[in-house]
């Protein structure tokens, strides 16, 4: 491919490079540098890397972190953005300073959702529900409602992958009284490319797992080029789990996804079964990137209960605190109702209905 002299640009005076006849070189017809093709991928490399480092300091300057000393979560937001009240607990939060550290992303959802139809969401989830506390659904409470960014992980992988297995197909017959079955094994090989994309983790550890299965998936094709813009008005989840630790947990799921998608290739037998699989990862690309979530919590000396919504897709998650005297005194409504209808009958039916309808 020797069309490939007019990518490299002069590192000084980004001239187009041109191959020198007879030489491993590139020169410039411009300002009569030379370069070997080594030596240019390496300043490529350098300067990528210098303007990566440039973006992670500006992201950390313009950044501020909190920890909750109540509930002890950590949060990030921007210098422009309100962040005094922890979202999950409501008490008021620490800033602990600037950021530091590669916490920037490369990718991020865009909320599409904002807090008013998050609100509306909220309480068309909760319209039919009885028993909820009177301050579960008063508008001080839906104030607390907060768009949080939660970090994730996301892996895109080229793989050879291979099984090796057994089928089997099983035929009956009769012939007179005597039923007959054969049970044929066939020994079965399948091999592919396959590319998977968008496998995301969440980079957190802690038990936000329910919530979060409640509202996934984010689709594959809304990550958009991170930028700042999209932090305003918003918090971020400090992630507190690396790459690493969910590199394997992708590599478990790559496995399974590979089985399943080989083994679908496999017609015509009444079983299959893997007995040996190879995946050989040829690439794999990862990004760090933060989905928008809508959260609300309500919090008793108990337990705290959460609701989120999908900032994107609009998915609902819900937990439901239930008011214990309303439904006592429902529950004592209903008693009194029975006790009185076993000792006056039927009439009283209607009157007790309406005045327990809660
Ligand atoms: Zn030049
Ligand atoms: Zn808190």
């Amino acid at each position: 491919m020797a069309q490939t002299v007019i990518t490299y640009k002069c590192p000084n005076c980004s001239g187009g490079l041109e191959y020198l006849p007879g030489t491993d070189q590139l020169g410039c017809p411009f300002c009569e540098s030379k370069f070997t093709e080594a030596e240019l991928q390496g300043m490529k490399a350098h300067q990528q890397a210098e303007e990566d480092q440039h973006k992670q300091d500006e992201f950390n300057e313009h950044m501020l972190e909190y920890t909750c000393p109540s509930c002890g979560a950590e949060i990030l937001a921007d210098e422009n953005t309100a962040a005094d009240i922890c979202p999950y607990c409501h008490n008021p939060v620490a800033a602990k300073g600037k950021l530091s550290g590669a916490l920037r992303p490369d990718t991020v959802v865009p909320f599409k959702y904002d807090s008013k139809a998050a609100k509306e969401k909220f309480l068309e989830s909760m319209s039919k529900k009885w028993f909820l506390p009177k301050d579960f659904l008063a508008p001080a409470h839906l104030e607390q409602i907060q768009g949080i960014y939660y970090p994730f992980w996301v892996a895109d992988a080229d793989t050879d992958c291979a099984i090796d297995g057994v089928a089997t197909k099983v035929r009956t017959w009769r012939h007179g009284d005597t039923r007959y079955t054969e049970t044929s094994k066939y020994s079965i090989y399948r091999k592919g490319d396959i590319h998977f994309e968008d496998l995301s983790t969440a980079a957190l550890s802690e038990a936000d797992k329910a919530m979060l299965e409640g509202i996934l998936p984010f689709p594959a094709t809304c990550h958009e080029e991170f930028s700042m813009k999209y932090l305003s008005g918003f918090v971020t989840k400090k992630r507190n789990l690396e790459k690493k630790a969910v590199q394997d947990e992708v590599k478990r799921r790559i496995y399974g996804y590979a089985d399943q998608i080989l083994k679908n290739t496999v017609h015509g037998y009444n079983n299959v079964t893997v007995l040996d699989r190879k995946v050989y990862i040829k690439h794999s690309n990862w990004e760090y990137c933060l989905m928008p979530i809508w959260i609300l919590t309500y919090n008793t000396p108990k337990r705290r209960y959460t609701f989120a919504m999908n900032g994107y897709t609009g998915k609902t998650y819900g937990e439901m605190p239930i008011d214990w005297k309303k439904l006592i005194i429902v529950a004592g409504i209903v008693g009194v109702a029975v006790g009185l209808l076993a000792g006056f009958g039927l009439p009283l039916l209607g009157l007790l209905l309406g005045g327990a309808g809660l």
